[in-house]
């Protein structure tokens, strides 16, 4: 169950060691990061006073839902290579066996999740949370996942960058 994931976090931190101190000076990753470090904290915040937290921990707790183990098998090396670029620990360990590794006891332990996590609100959620505050929460998804999109390009495209500049020079020596 939980063999895929352990392979990405294990090639995010390769690729946090190798590209980390490369791609954080990058003016244009670094301000990609801050732009999405902030929309993250606003999506938190409105998952937080809308009460959609409190509602999906009930679930996670029990192992339910989005939260059940396996869900974090859609994370792949680059989103945790963000999560790394952000200071996050990675750490996975489930607290049940039916519970989605990144859970904890407060909630999600990712800073960014994945799509499938984000966008999904389930009709519990429709139905007690007011409609126009829904759409806030649903408008700074949208805001974080274009971040989080064009983010996760730009570090493709600069790891790419810096893997033919490292094999230019394996092989002028
Ligand atoms: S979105 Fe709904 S079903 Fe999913 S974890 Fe939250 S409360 Fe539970
Ligand atoms: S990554 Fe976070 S939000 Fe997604 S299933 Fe796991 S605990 Fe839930």
């Amino acid at each position: 169950m939980y063999h895929y994931i352990r392979k990405n976090i294990e090639s995010a931190r390769k690729l946090y060691q190798t590209f980390g101190s490369r791609l954080a000076p990058d003016q244009d990753i670094a301000s990609r990061l801050e732009r999405l470090k902030k929309s993250t904290q606003n999506t938190q915040e409105k998952f937080s006073s809308t009460g959609i937290s409190a509602e999906c921990r009930k679930c996670g707790e029990k192992g339910q839902d989005c939260c059940r183990a396996g869900t974090e098998n859609n994370c792949d090396d680059i989103l945790l290579l963000i999560n790394l670029l952000l200071g996050g620990a990675l750490c996975h360990k489930p607290i049940a066996p039916t519970a989605c590794g990144f859970l904890d006891r407060q909630g999600c332990t990712l800073i960014v999740r994945h799509v499938i996590c984000l966008n999904y609100l389930c009709q519990t959620i429709q139905q007690k949370i007011d409609h126009k505050r829904l759409i806030a929460v649903q408008q700074a998804i949208g805001r974080e996942l274009d971040l989080q999109f064009v983010l996760s390009e730009k570090i493709k495209e600069k790891i790419k960058e810096l893997s033919i500049t490292v094999q230019r020079v394996k092989t002028s020596l």
